[in-house]
C-alpha cells in the first residue's frame, strides 16, 4: 500500500491518500486537489511532486502468539 500525505504539499492540509499503487493514489490526489484546493487540472510538477513523496508502506506481520504472551507477561 502507498500513502501521499497531502500536507507534505500543500502546508496545513490533513488529507491522505492511499492505494495500492502510485497511480491509485495519485488518482485520488487529482479528485482532492480539484475538490479541496479548487485546482482545475493538476499540474505536471505537482504530480512528480506528489510520486517523490509518496511513501511506500509495509504491513506489520502478524504477532505470533508467542511474542505476544511474551510482550503481554513481561
Ligand atoms: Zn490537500
Amino acid at each position: 500500500m502507498e500513502v501521499f500525505a497531502c500536507g507534505d504539499v500543500v502546508p496545513g492540509c490533513t488529507t491522505t491518500s492511499t492505494g495500492p499503487d502510485d497511480d491509485a493514489v495519485l488518482a485520488q490526489v487529482a479528485a482532492h486537489a480539484t475538490a479541496d484546493h479548487g485546482l482545475g487540472t493538476v499540474p505536471v510538477e505537482l504530480v512528480e511532486h506528489v510520486r517523490a513523496a509518496i511513501v511506500l508502506v509495509q504491513r506489520r506481520p502478524p504477532l505470533s502468539p508467542y511474542s505476544a504472551s511474551l510482550a503481554s507477561s513481561g
